[in-house]
């Protein structure tokens, strides 16, 4: 193994954030392989029981993989958006639910770190993510606005430095299990909807009153339910910057890159039992490909559009990090949307070929080639913010932006 003599240092303190460290990609691969072995072995159970996937998140925290993200300095691994979402991906391929909890987790530190950096509230939330590897859930769906987020009905009440809200949080996956909430609000009273501010806090600072079940088709083990979500604390709290701009710098680009691999590791995991299920027929006839061969094939084939088109937007986005100009961009924001949507699509699109590849055996609920439980899961990707929502947001949008001259610009 690829071992580097050198440890993550914390410039702060001087301490070495795990002792010697194997590289970059050696160091994730690693812990991931012990999470996504622990969510592998209650996958079914999860799924049947709907129940969280404790020993994975567990795992994780062992491994300290909710604070990869972290930067060195407030204790974290200092990991990249590529980092992310290959733990995302793997955990995919094990257990659909625990990589979406991972995923909408990473999404809320992501903008915890980008935008809260400078900030001895949020900074201290870091920290405290990074020591005692908080899970972080996220509450923007409210009452029967379904997936518009960039509009709040819940105002903040603010009164000499002390805030408080009462938003009627109809989903929030494993609000039960986090440890704190990353949550929009309308600025105050006489704030439009879309004048949103974004806010974060740890248990102490929130009560949760459940008024929904989360009895589904998928996603089983998310925990997704609803809730009254009270807040009351320090007006601190609140992100510097508004709403509108983490929406668009960070909160959606780092959703649609998660939530794709965490999809497309929900593929591959079916394509995988394609392939075993057409390999065993195929020996069984001596050799001669089984009719539901070409459906292998074009489980395959959707896997691999799906993969490149992560790909690609992971090194836009990578490329432009810190470049709030080519973030607002048309081009780029187009993209990061259509990502979600083609991403969900080809998901959908992969399972069901391998479905069909498999044939009855893939129908079936029992057997080493079922794929009941990955369609299930990835038939949530096209709705968690529906596609046709995203695709009606951003039609003035792709009208504006200019056909490509070239092929590669
Ligand atoms: C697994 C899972 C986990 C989730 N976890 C969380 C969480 O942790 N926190 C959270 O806040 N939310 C969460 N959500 C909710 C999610 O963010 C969306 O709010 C929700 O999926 C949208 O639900 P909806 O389709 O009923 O609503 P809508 O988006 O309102 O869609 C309802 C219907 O209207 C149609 N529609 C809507 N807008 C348009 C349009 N402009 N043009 C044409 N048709 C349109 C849609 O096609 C759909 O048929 C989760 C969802 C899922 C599936």
């Amino acid at each position: 193994m690829n071992v580097q003599e050198t440890a993550l240092r914390n410039p702060a303190t001087g301490d070495t954030t795990a002792g010697l460290l194997l590289d970059r990609g050696s160091l994730f691969l690693r812990r991931t392989t012990a999470v996504a072995t622990a969510a592998a072995v209650e996958a079914e159970e999860i799924d049947l029981k709907a129940r969280f996937p404790k020993a994975a998140i567990d795992a994780a925290r062992a491994e300290k993989l909710l604070g990869m993200q972290i930067p060195v300095e407030f204790g974290g691994f200092g990991a990249t958006i590529h980092d992310v979402t290959e733990v995302c991906y793997t955990l995919g391929r094990a257990c659909a639910s625990t990589a979406m909890i991972f995923a909408m987790h990473q999404t809320k530190v992501a903008c915890l770190i980008r935008h809260g950096t400078g900030s001895d509230w949020h900074e201290a939330l870091m920290r405290r993510v990074a020591s005692e590897q908080l899970l972080l859930a996220s509450s923007t769906t409210e009452g029967q606005n379904g997936g518009n987020i960039r509009s709040s009905a819940a105002a903040v009440e603010q009164s000499s430095g002390e805030i408080s809200l009462v938003r009627s949080a109809t989903v929030i996956s494993y609000g039960a299990e986090a440890d704190g909430i990353v949550t929009i609000a309308r600025r105050a009273g006489d704030a439009a909807a879309s004048d949103q501010v974004l806010l974060a806090m740890t248990k102490d600072n929130y009560t949760l009153e459940r008024i929904q079940g989360w009895e589904t088709l998928g996603m089983r083990g998310t925990c997704s339910a609803g809730f009254e979500l009270k807040i009351k604390g320090p007006a601190k709290m609140i992100f510097p910057d508004a709403y509108e701009k983490v929406h668009a710098q960070t909160m959606t680009p780092v959703a649609h890159l998660c939530w794709s691999s965490a999809w497309a590791g929900i593929a591959a995991a079916a394509v995988e039992r394609a392939q075993r299920f057409i390999r065993k027929a195929a020996r069984g006839a001596g050799g001669q490909m089984p009719p539901g061969a070409a459906h292998f094939t074009a489980a395959k084939m959707s896997l691999a559009k799906l993969r490149a088109m992560i790909a690609v937007n992971l090194d836009l986005y990578a490329a432009h990090e810190y470049d709030e100009r080519a973030l607002a961009s048309l081009d780029f924001q187009s993209s990061i949307n259509l990502l979600k949507v083609e991403a969900s699509e080809l998901a959908v699109e992969a399972v069901m070929s391998a479905m069909r590849a498999c044939g009855l055996a893939g129908y079936r609920n029992d057997g080493e080639f079922s794929v009941g439980r990955h369609l299930r899961d990835v038939l949530s990707s096209p709705l968690m913010i529906n596609n046709d929502r995203i695709l009606a947001n951003i039609a003035t949008a792709s009208l504006m932006s200019g056909v490509p001259t070239t092929l590669r610009d």
